[in-house]
Formats: C-alpha cells, sequence, structure tokens
C-alpha cells in the first residue's frame, strides 16, 4: 500500500507539472500579443506626431502664401490709390486696403499658434525618436524571450507526457482509473493529511480513518472529498 500511495504521489507531481505548463502556455500568447501591441503603439504614437508636423508645416506655408496674396493685393491698391479720380473710388479702396490688413493680420496670428503646435510636436517627435529605438528593441527582446520559454516548455511538457504514458504502467489499472476519476472531479487526486485535516478540501478526517492512516495499513480516502490522503509522519 505504501508503494501505491507512492506511486500515486509521484503520478500527482507529473500532473501538477503539466497543469502548470499547460496553464503557462495558454498565458504566453497573450502576453506576446500585449507586447506586439504596445509596440505598434508606440510606433504608432511616432507617426502620428510625425504627419501631423508635415501636415502643420504645409498649413502653415498655406497661410503664408494667403499672406502673399494680400500683400500682392495691398500693392495693386496702392498704385490704384495714385491713379483715382473721384473720392468715393479712393474711399473704397483704402476699405479694402484696411480689409486686407485686417486679414493678414489675423492670418499672421493663426501662423503664431501652428508654429507654437509645431514646436511642441516637435519636441514630441525628438522625445520619442530618442527612445523609440531603444523601447522597439526592449519590446523586441522581451517577445524572443517570451517565445524561447514558451518552446521550452513545449518541450518540457512533451517530456513528462512521454515520462506519463510510461509510469502509469506501474499502477494497477484499477487504481489508476480512480486516481483519473478524482482527479477530473477535484482537479487533485490525493492530498496530505496535516495533523487530522485533509489539505484537500479542509476538513477533518474521522478518528478511525485517521488512525488507519497513521498505522499506514491500507490506502485511504478522505470521506469528505474523494481524494487519496497521503499521512507523512513528523
Ligand atoms: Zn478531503
Amino acid at each position: 500500500m505504501d508503494s501505491d500511495i507512492q506511486l500515486l504521489l509521484h503520478l500527482q507531481e507529473i500532473d501538477q507539472e503539466i497543469s502548470r505548463i499547460e496553464k503557462r502556455l495558454k498565458e504566453i500568447p497573450e502576453e506576446i500579443e500585449r507586447l506586439k501591441k504596445e509596440k505598434e503603439d508606440l510606433v504608432f504614437r511616432f507617426e502620428k506626431v510625425h504627419t501631423d508636423l508635415k501636415r502643420l508645416e504645409a498649413l502653415k506655408r498655406e497661410k503664408e502664401l494667403d499672406i502673399q496674396t494680400y500683400e500682392d493685393r495691398i500693392q495693386k491698391i496702392q498704385e490704384s490709390l495714385d491713379r483715382v479720380r473721384t473720392n468715393e473710388e479712393y474711399k473704397a479702396l483704402l476699405r479694402e486696403k484696411a480689409q486686407a490688413e485686417e486679414m493678414i493680420m489675423e492670418i499672421e496670428d493663426e501662423i503664431l499658434a501652428i508654429m507654437e503646435d509645431i514646436e511642441n510636436l516637435k519636441k514630441e517627435e525628438e522625445e520619442l525618436k530618442a527612445v523609440i529605438e531603444k523601447e522597439k528593441e526592449k519590446y523586441d527582446q522581451l517577445i524572443r524571450e517570451k517565445e524561447e520559454e514558451m518552446a521550452s516548455l513545449k518541450a518540457r511538457l512533451e517530456e513528462l507526457r512521454a515520462e506519463r504514458e510510461e509510469f502509469i504502467k506501474q499502477i494497477r489499472p484499477p487504481l489508476l482509473s480512480k486516481y483519473e476519476l478524482i482527479r477530473k472531479k477535484r482537479g487533485t487526486a490525493l492530498a496530505v493529511v496535516d495533523s487530522d485535516t485533509c489539505t484537500g478540501c479542509f476538513l477533518i478526517i474521522p478518528p478511525k480513518i485517521y488512525s488507519s492512516l497513521v498505522k499506514g495499513q491500507q490506502l485511504l480516502t478522505c470521506p469528505h472529498c474523494g481524494r487519496f490522503l497521503l499521512y507523512q509522519s513528523k
């Protein structure tokens, strides 16, 4: 009986390692996806700043051309002013000139605001440029590490599955079936007894069963959760 429980204990150790690895193998791809997303966001942020900058610079050039157009108009008005005959015409031209000057001032204000935005974006672009290569490398490195971890876990899992297949040959089929059944139901099929408590369900084991356990005469299960009980004398 002692060897039965020892066999089951070892089987449980194998199974628990298999479960841990399987769980981890499910987590890693999600972690890799998250890292890839973060890296993409970083690149995207840089590209967005870059395109915003280009767009603002184009806008600034456009506004400067608008100013040029108004200045040309003022120049023409100036020339016309020398040639006008009537007072009405003169006044009309002056109004037009004042309007053009006002427009220029407005556009100049707009250009100033654009220049401020450009300056801020340039600063941001510089800052991002300084970190982006390093950050990208960092992400690539982390992704590589996760992929390596996954590869080595997959190899270990295969090893364990082969080991398990070989190992269960030593266990009597009915015992193995019972083990599998409890494991399916409870997650683990074997629980250590601590004082008089089953550490699988944390309920107290009846004294009769407990004393049999201590004597180590037979393979016993917890009357509450059904797990095989492992008594370790201290
Ligand atoms: Zn129990």
